[in-house]
């Protein structure tokens, strides 16, 4: 790995294995010369990862993966080697030497070091922005927000200017393609150069034509963010990777209210957690975090003196947030209302840290505030007070339930149950589930043996009972397919062909709901290679073999929709998220059995589930980035 007195070496002779990898990890300390925590790369309840001091290693005996310092480094940010090296000197006050990378490395290395060097300097422009006058409409705004000095400086809050010129002007004499990769600019692939005004991309004007001779291509770059207030997004040693702009004006035509960075070689949305490279260390030394929804929100909570604040910036978490997430702690209390706007969102990030054994408590404030006007309007104290009060999640659902179907009835009782077995579905441990659900029975007063059996039930049936993020999409994705699979004219035959194929071969559509007809839809295209451009459902009703009549209704009323056009892309697309529905199943599947497998302590199967499982992660992950 690194030779004896290469630069490498040099900082893996300073560099203390427990301290880098107690940056990402909790670590205890579990005997003379080593600690132990719970494994960042699988998923596991009783610490298998060990780091021994002297040795200067990790291994974790769970899923067998080991190595020394940068091996960690590399593997958990997901670099090179020589990145790695770098991001340990640099955690060290190294001073790391201009050319550290031989030529077949270099390239995405080189091209990250430029993108954060980029951001950087965009971050400091907008900073310096939003002290000029022209930013005055823009400190208002903070200012109404409660924002002073000291915190604008801390989370390093900037103003993005009317005119998208002068970002570009910065980086004059930069590699076009470089400005590009960065999420920076927006451009319109035209010769005439745009009129920069507004906010979002959705304020693109035609410009008047132009001599050619003023054409210059990166004189069509522009800055994607204008007029809008800038929050800088940080990865979790502190370096800015992406920004969310806020509109400042209320014209829906300046864009979306908030902007957000595209994915880049240095950014990926479903990896980083606002705020967390400030709330780690306090989340570890208060045992739990607080999720906020809004980056004004968790400004307002972290300023108030609640350190522990991250937030999801509105979106659904996902899998590699939440993992993020539990290197740090297991407990969070979510303070957004699942039942309101982003109810969906809410709902199903709470299910994925349900799912990866998160507890949870539910913090909802008076009169549905959020917590930016909470604080402002009564005080920290009073946040503190209601933090302190926040039930469970599970208490939160039975209130809820309770108010939505007062079980005084047996059939309210029902609608009860029905409305939580979905929810208590998801948690993996089976203990756990049968104490909720005993809480539960006894709460709503029904026999809890019937409860229990009716939850067995729907784990069994798990697959329909509860929505994963991809299953909730997947009436979307049949739809398209059932589409494609009965082609016209304008949808072409060629595509039904390879989807037949793609179909034929991965066999996606077993055990969907529709999977019937998708077969039914395959066996036509093979047999008839003469078959006509008209498919029409009455047709498929006519020569199709029989099948049930609610089938057939569904397929009419798709075939009938022919509301948007079915493009490649779309077919593509509902391919993939039958991929992902099909991976889920197996990680659902895998997570299953490795909790089984643990519960027996069965050290035989284990290592090679949790291997699997592994695999599955990966490729999901890869999935999501597709
Ligand atoms: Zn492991």
């Amino acid at each position: 790995m690194s030779n004896p007195g290469s630069f490498a070496d040099t900082v893996k002779q300073q560099a203390d294995i427990v301290r880098i990898i107690g940056d990402y990890v909790r670590l205890k300390k579990t005997g003379a010369q080593n600690f132990g925590g719970l494994c960042p790369f699988h998923k596991e309840k009783t610490p298998s990862f060990s780091v021994h001091t002297t040795r200067q290693f990790y291994h974790c005996f769970g899923c067998g993966v080991s190595g020394d310092v940068f091996s960690f480094v590399q593997k958990i940010e997901n670099i090179t080697f020589p990145e790695a090296v770098r991001a340990v000197a640099q955690k060290l006050g190294i001073q790391a030497p201009k050319q550290n990378y031989s030529p077949e490395e270099a390239r995405e290395a080189q091209l990250r070091t430029a993108l954060v060097d980029m951001h950087e300097r965009a971050c400091a422009f907008f900073e310096e922005q939003l002290r000029r006058p022209e930013a005055a409409k823009a400190r208002e705004y903070l200012a109404g927000r409660g924002l002073d000095q000291e915190t604008i400086r801390a989370f390093r809050l900037g103003y993005a200017p009317d005119s998208g010129f002068l970002l570009r002007d910065l980086f004059r004499g930069a590699d076009d393609q470089l400005l590009r990769d960065s999420g920076l600019f927006s451009w319109k692939e035209t010769e005439h150069a745009p009129r920069p005004t507004g906010g979002g991309d959705a304020a693109r004007v035609t410009a008047p034509a132009q001599s050619s001779a003023e054409r210059r291509p990166a004189a069509s770059l522009y800055s994607k963010f204008r007029d809008r207030i800038i929050f800088p997004i940080c990865n979790e040693s502190g370096k800015v990777i992406a920004f969310t702009g806020r509109r400042l004006s209320n014209d829906d035509k300046a864009g979306p209210k908030y902007l957000n960075s595209p994915e880049t070689a240095i950014y990926s949305k479903s990896r980083v957690l606002f705020n967390l490279e400030k709330a780690r260390e306090h989340i570890r030394a208060l045992g739990y975090a607080i999720l906020v929804e809004g980056q004004m929100d968790c400004i307002a909570v972290f300023t108030a003196g609640f350190k522990n604040v991250i937030a999801s910036s509105g979106t659904a978490f996902t899998e590699p947030q939440v993992r993020l997430l539990s290197r740090h702690t297991h407990n969070v209390v979510v303070n957004f209302d699942p039942d309101t706007a982003g109810a969906a969102a809410a709902e199903r990030s709470l299910g994925l840290l349900l799912e990866e054994d998160f507890q949870i408590k539910v913090l909802t404030l008076e009169q549905g505030l959020d917590p930016d006007l909470f604080i402002r309007g009564r005080g920290p104290a009073q946040y503190a007070a209601a933090l302190g009060r926040a039930p469970s999640y599970f208490s939160y659902l039975l209130d809820r339930a309770r108010a939505l179907h007062p079980p005084q009835t047996a059939e309210n009782k029902a609608k009860a149950v029905n409305y939580l077995l979905p929810h208590l579905n998801r948690v993996p441990n089976r203990i756990v589930r049968d104490e909720l659900a005993a809480d539960m029975a006894q709460k709503l007063g029904i026999d809890s043996a019937v409860l229990r059996q009716e939850l067995r039930r729907a784990v069994a049936a798990r697959s329909g009972a509860v929505k994963t993020p991809a299953e909730a999409a997947m009436t979307e994705a049949e739809r398209i397919l059932l589409r494609a699979l009965h082609p016209t004219e304008a949808t072409g035959f060629a595509v039904a062909q390879h989807l037949v194929e793609v179909l034929r071969t991965e066999h996606l559509h077993t055990g969907l709901a529709t999977e019937a007809l998708i077969e039914n839809a395959i066996s036509r295209c093979v047999g008839a290679a003469s078959f006509s451009a008209s498919a029409s459902a009455t047709e498929a009703r006519a020569d199709g073999p029989p099948r049930p009549l609610g089938d057939q209704q569904l397929l009419s009323a798709i075939l009938m929709r022919d509301d948007e056009p079915l493009t490649a892309e779309l077919v593509r697309g509902a391919v993939n998220a039958l991929r992902r529905r099909r991976l889920e199943r197996m990680q659902r599947d895998l997570r299953t059995r490795i909790v089984e497998a643990e519960r027996r302590q069965d050290q035989g199967s284990l290592p090679a589930l949790l291997q699997e499982k592994l695999r599955v992660d990966r490729e999901l992950a890869a999935s999501h980035e597709a």
